[in-house]
């Protein structure tokens, strides 16, 4: 038998970071057309909310995205630097302290003892990084990706309901918004599902439900404005 199931782990974190940044994008620039097209704002207007909605929101992704991967970032670290010195001042508790995270995890009293000092000579930083910390090279952050990785994601999502607002001049534009984005965020959440191996229908649901509930919102506050005005 050959090891080859699939494993879609490794996966997870850029393709979090794109889903999310993309489902964003249309979700409050698509909320934001329709809030003022709902106004019976002119197609000027609706075009202006949505390209400041695009700017606005891809920059504020990539700030957030920075300054969390910064911080998480920092904090591996920060880590490391105290396992480092641990390594240095105490290898022999070091060496104890790993053989006893092997033996919860399953292995007899010897065999943690020779599996702990096995991979310490091979590299102890890493063995102590990796099985007491739990940081390997996959979660080491790297904030200015990942904030390009969100800005760019957002601004593709925010692109969809934004270009239909430009090539759809008529007063039904805040509709087919509402309508092309929910399918867009609905083949998204396909999309996602399939990745991550997920239910399809589930995924769906998920972010169009959601989706469904941004942009009914801000319809309303929208008409609110009109009627009030
Ligand atoms: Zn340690």
């Amino acid at each position: 038998m050959s090891h080859n199931e699939l494993h879609r782990q490794h996966r997870v974190g850029w393709m979090r970071a794109a889903v999310l940044g993309a489902n964003d994008g249309i979700v409050s620039t698509a909320s934001l057309i329709i809030g003022v097209a709902a106004a019976n704002s002119d197609h000027g207007a609706i075009l202006i909310a949505g390209t400041a909605g695009l700017v606005a929101g891809a920059v504020s992704m990539a700030a957030g995205e920075y300054v969390s991967v910064s911080s998480q970032a920092d904090i591996e670290e920060s880590d490391l630097r105290l396992e480092r010195q641990a390594l240095e001042d105490d290898y022999e508790g070091e060496l104890i302290e790993l053989a006893e995270i092997y033996q919860q995890r399953g292995l007899d009293a010897d065999l943690s003892a020779v599996v702990a000092k096995q991979l310490m000579a091979h590299d102890a930083l890493g063995a102590h990084s990796r099985d007491e910390i739990g940081i390997s090279e996959l979660t080491q952050a790297q904030p200015i990706v990942a904030a390009l990785a969100s800005a760019l994601s957002f601004s593709v999502g925010a692109a969809l309901p934004l270009l239909t607002a430009l090539f759809y001049r008529s007063e039904n534009v805040a509709v087919l918004v509402g309508v092309l984005s929910l399918f867009f965020l609905a083949s998204l959440g396909a999309v996602s599902a399939y990745l991550s191996g997920a239910k399809i229908y589930i995924g769906v649901m998920r972010v169009a439900l959601w989706g469904a509930l941004a942009m009914a919102v801000t319809a309303l506050v929208g008409i609110a404005f009109d009627i009030a005005v």
